[in-house]
């Protein structure tokens, strides 16, 4: 393993720290060098004073937009014709995905609602989804708690489709995440796979506390659990583990009233979806709250935890596919057994 290192004098945006430490290990179904490097070729580095891995180079703003504005992604559902493609307006099966990703949002509100009383959305709140794509999250929370929904992306059709088709007018396309505000502020925020793409996510924490959100105001996070996510995508900025989010969102105002490791729902037939894929937050604004302690935390064994889970989710792959082929194999003989009675001697 490398030591410790610098990075061109950048200091972590989580904890200040200084000293980092490159990544080193690979992973088969936890990839860890990046998976497009003409967009971002990198190295990850675990932040030696909170935990929280981050790519170096970081992205460059630039380049990512470009690749937002010029991301065309084929789909297995379009239908080409001599004047363009034709295209389904969801995409299958992400928006199915996307809307199932409100149930541990849902058990966690019912899980604690006697501790916090206000907790529960009711028809008077607007829930904002930042990063909401076509608003597949927030449709289901509209009809679970009568809610308006607020769908917030930088994808233009999106949001038209949400305007539309989901009933939810007051959605709008993103110009700038960390100034951008909206009409009244809201009681609900949520970030579903998106606070990770943030480059300043304490000050988006900031702005969203002082300009978004009402007073006491709830934040519902979900983000790739380090310990449980590739680390290959060049789109992000920060992975963070359990203890850096919760150190993250204390010091920018945010009380954490739960916060949780899992994954729902399980894609099995995904090599890098396992149950510890990601981790939950659920917190609310409150100024007052008391600020974390710096975390004492060593990267190194960060690394080696890196390690031990990776080796852990890839023998879980593996296994599952040898499961998967003797399944399979064990039904052959039946197989051949039916078509040699029905079709032949039936
Ligand atoms: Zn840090």
């Amino acid at each position: 393993m490398t030591s410790l290192t610098t990075l061109d004098g950048y200091t972590c945006e989580i904890c200040g720290g200084e000293r980092f430490l490159p990544v080193t290990l690979d992973s088969y179904v936890m990839p860890t060098r990046s998976s497009n490097p003409a967009i971002n070729d990198f190295v990850n580095h675990i932040c030696d004073g909170c935990g929280v891995i981050t790519p170096w180079p970081q992205p460059d703003i630039d380049r990512l937009a470009a690749h937002y504005n010029s991301a065309y992604r084929k789909d297995a559902y379009d239908i080409e014709t001599e004047t363009g493609l034709l295209r389904l307006p969801i995409q299958i099966p992400w928006s199915g995905v996307s809307f199932l990703r409100f149930k541990p949002f849902y058990d966690a509100v019912v899980r604690n609602r006697a501790a916090y009383p206000d907790l529960t959305p009711g028809p008077d709140d607007a829930m904002i989804d930042f990063g909401a794509y076509q608003g597949m999250f927030l449709h289901a929370a509209m009809q679970a708690w009568g809610c308006t929904g607020i769908a917030y992306d930088f994808n233009e059709s999106g949001i038209e489709f949400a305007r539309k088709a989901l009933d939810m007018p007051d959605s709008r396309v993103a110009q700038d995440i960390y100034t951008d505000t909206f009409a009244q502020r809201a009681r609900f925020a949520v970030l579903i796979h998106a606070f990770e793409h943030l480059q300043h996510p304490g000050r988006f924490l900031a702005h969203l506390r002082d300009n978004v959100l009402l007073p006491g105001g709830w934040l519902y996070i979900e983000v790739p659990n380090a310990f449980g996510f590739s680390l290959a995508d060049p789109t992000h900025y920060f992975t963070y583990t359990q203890d850096s989010l919760a150190y993250l969102l204390t010091n920018n105002g945010f009380e954490v009233a739960d916060i949780w490791i899992g994954n729902y729902p399980l894609l099995q037939d995904k090599p890098w979806s396992n149950p510890e894929q990601n981790i939950y937050a659920l917190c609310r604004a409150n100024p007052d709250v008391a600020t974390a302690p710096l975390l004492a935390v060593n990267a190194a064994a960060v690394h080696r935890e890196l390690r031990r889970s990776f080796r852990r989710h890839s023998l879980r792959y593996v296994i599952g596919r040898a499961r998967h082929l003797a399944y399979h194999a064990s039904r052959l003989p039946a197989h051949f057994l039916h078509f040699i009675r029905r079709d032949l001697f039936g």
